[in-house]
């Protein structure tokens, strides 16, 4: 059962579509080939956004469309798909895949299930009513090919845009076993296109947040970045508590923001919406200030555990940054080129309060001053009373030489 939704009844056209996304679709239907645009370009299309990419779904084998787009390379083992590389953009080309029950185990050749139903690999090609049910989100099943400009829904995605519901397709706790990042994937949508979680969708939620521990801490972390850095931060945190997924992704953060005093919720809620209103103004975020955040308050309480050893403050703040960087990557492996300026933002945080001579001067010229700045700012924002640092540094980077050898006079 397909609902079709001809050309002059929705709002998908060719205007809002990549130029190369319908090179792809134009040379594959003319070799014969059935070819749809389907997932977030036509859904993000249909709730009146932008698409940030495209996929193409297909019924050529990745070997025929590795053969047909001179600009193409295979990727994937879990899943095989081609990318079909335009200058800076990528069209990501995947064939229709067939959905399987866990209990078609027979030739393990081309998918195969985990204990827990975890699909481990899926390489099964099917028709295009297939892939539909195998995608995740019915929002995310509608598909748009060109040789009649339709829409075809097959699992009443236009029905949930309408509702504004994120709703899995098929049976909501064997769709998550199969694939446990799909329910950061409906945490994601939600906050991204304000839509709620359909109530059985959301139900397993609050119960099988232990499967992400069987998802690589690699993959977790890219899920986070998705989380977090696309503009819809602070409501992805919130859905993320509502249904008890932060302690799974994030144990020091949800501990953080259940300290008694609420300084730590404050701080990590402001940082979010800064984060956020950063992405509306097309501004840079980058993955260790979130994750200085996020993980601030554990640095800071073994850090203090440390001290208590007699250890003085940075060499302590060093060995606290460690430990909590440690213990976050047994859940989302932080890649070493974020876990340095991590480091370096919370020692500056030490090293803010320390401007005699020129101490100030060499803070300022650190690479990460900015960073550390504004993550300062953050803590008063959230109530800390640093006795007007925050306000010493913006006049600091304001004034000129002399007031600067003033300001710092005057510190004594
Ligand atoms: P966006 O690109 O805006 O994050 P998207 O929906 O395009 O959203 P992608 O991760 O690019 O998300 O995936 C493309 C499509 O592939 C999805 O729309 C969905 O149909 C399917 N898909 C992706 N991940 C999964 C999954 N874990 N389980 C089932 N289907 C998935
Ligand atoms: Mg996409």
């Amino acid at each position: 059962d397909v609902t079709i939704i001809p050309r002059d009844q929705h709002q998908v056209s060719r205007k809002l579509l990549s130029q190369n996304a319908l090179k792809v679709l134009r040379r594959l239907e003319s070799s014969g080939y059935q070819a749809y645009l389907v997932g977030g370009c036509i859904r993000d299309i249909l709730v009146g956004g932008h698409p940030k990419d495209f996929d193409v779904a297909t019924n050529a084998t990745p070997e025929d469309v590795r053969s047909l787009f001179r600009n193409s390379r295979l990727i994937g083992r879990r899943f095989k798909l081609v990318h079909v590389q335009f200058g800076r953009e990528v069209i990501e080309v995947a064939t229709f895949r067939a959905h399987h029950s866990q209990d078609s185990h027979g030739d393990g050749k081309h998918s195969h299930h985990s204990d827990d139903g975890q699909i481990l690999r899926d390489n099964v090609y099917g028709t295009v009513q297939d892939d539909a049910s195998r995608r995740d989100f019915t929002i995310n099943a509608l598909y748009y090919r060109l040789s009649d400009f339709a829409v075809k829904d097959y699992a009443g995605g236009l029905d949930d845009i309408d509702s504004r519901l994120v709703r899995l397709i098929g049976d909501p706790e064997q769709r998550y076993r199969e694939d446990p990042v799909r329910m950061l994937r409906a945490i994601r949508f939600a906050a991204k296109l304000d839509f709620t979680i359909e109530k059985y969708t959301a139900k397993p939620l609050y119960s099988l947040g232990y499967l992400l521990e069987n998802i690589p801490p690699a993959r977790l972390f890219d899920e986070v970045l998705k989380l977090f850095l696309s503009g819809h931060a602070a409501a992805s945190f919130q859905l993320l508590q509502d249904y008890g997924l932060l302690e799974q992704l994030l144990p020091a953060t949800a501990a953080a923001i259940a300290e008694p005093d609420g300084f730590h919720a404050r701080f990590i809620h402001a940082a979010l919406v800064n984060s956020d209103k950063r992405v509306r103004q097309g501004k840079s975020l980058t993955p260790a200030f979130l994750y200085a955040v996020f993980l601030w308050y554990s640095t800071l309480a073994y850090t203090r555990q440390i001290e208590e050893q007699d250890i003085p403050t940075l060499p302590a703040l060093n060995q606290g940054a460690m430990t909590a960087i440690e213990n976050q990557n047994q859940r989302t492996t932080i890649p070493k080129r974020f876990a340095i300026p991590m480091r370096e933002i919370w020692e500056l945080q030490y090293r803010l309060t320390r401007r005699f001579g020129k101490k100030a001067d060499q803070a300022l010229n650190h690479p990460r001053f900015r960073a550390a700045y504004d993550f300062l700012l953050l803590r008063e924002q959230a109530g800390e009373d640093l006795g007007g640092l925050g306000q010493w540094w913006t006049d600091y980077q304001e004034a000129d030489e002399f007031v600067r050898r003033q300001m710092v006079k005057s510190l004594q």
